[in-house]
């Protein structure tokens, strides 16, 4: 039955990871015949084919959400709006952003204030609240997703742990995370002093001791998947983010029932039922 997502214990709301990291970031969600973007930061090209891949047909998309102004995030949102007829929804401040303005169908958010989601046709609902966090650009949201009850959050580009934030995110079912960088493989990085700094300043992104930090703060009885996301390639590994990840979690004593996956640069996640 089209736009209803009944029968009782099928969930519904679907998480994919399209791509994460510093060449460009998005994530898939479905809710029932409603399917949406956060973030379209590949070229359009490459976006074409992870959406393909995801087994989407041109048009399928209603909505893109973006996160904040930086191209990783944001390079080809209003191009694949466009393509997909879908609406582009982003702050007012990004507005003018050569990558918005290719959109036809442009929705301002309010930084902090709920919003609903809704297919062309259809009965489906998806409610996404995008929360303020600290990044160099701003405004930079994370988002939390729900649908029927089930809650999706999305959150990287954060510069520092924030309490505030973490009471706002701290419901979710599957949790997308920053695990950006090890500072000790940043302090030996080729980066320039300069971006160095930008990126373990309070305005730049979560190390893996800062992930696992907010993840203490976030893990609520209802998690279940963890995504470790935006790692960088030069100043992280795998196994680094990891080990922080899965520390948390035995302090939390929550090992056993949270699966915990790295999300991948150049090819898509598997699909996560929320
Ligand atoms: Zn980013
Ligand atoms: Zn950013």
């Amino acid at each position: 039955m089209a736009g209803v997502c009944a029968p009782v214990h099928w969930r519904c709301l679907k998480l994919q990871v399209l791509s994460s990291g510093s060449e460009g970031n998005s994530t898939l969600v479905r809710a029932g015949e409603l399917s949406i973007l956060v973030d379209a930061g590949l070229s359009r090209v490459a976006m074409e084919e992870r959406l393909e891949s995801a087994r989407l047909a041109p048009g399928a998309i209603a909505h893109v959400l973006v996160t904040h102004g930086h191209l990783d995030h944001a390079r080809s949102a209003g191009m694949i709006a466009r393509r997909e007829r879908a609406t582009l929804h982003c702050a007012e401040a990004m507005m003018t952003h050569a990558s918005a303005r290719r959109a036809k169908r442009l929705s301002t958010i309010r930084i902090g204030v709920e919003f609903e989601l809704k297919p062309d046709e259809g009965d489906d609902r998806l409610r996404a609240t995008p929360v303020p966090i600290p990044h160099d650009c701003d405004p930079t949201v994370a988002y939390r997703l729900e649908h029927q009850g089930r809650v999706a959050v999305i959150l990287t580009d954060m510069g520092r742990v924030d309490d505030v934030v973490a009471r706002r995110l701290n419901d979710a079912h599957v949790l997308v995370l920053e695990f950006n960088h090890d500072p000790a493989l940043m302090e030996t990085s080729p980066y320039p002093a300069v971006l160095r700094k930008r990126i373990l300043g309070n305005h730049g992104h979560l190390s893996n001791a800062q992930g696992a930090a907010m993840l203490e703060r976030m893990a609520s009885p209802n998690l279940h998947t963890l995504v470790l996301a935006h790692l960088s390639q030069k100043t992280n590994t795998r196994e680094l983010a990891l080990a922080a990840a899965h520390g948390a979690l035995e302090r939390l004593g929550l090992t056993s029932r949270v699966r915990v996956i790295v999300a991948e640069q150049h090819e898509a996640l598997e699909t996560l039922e929320v």
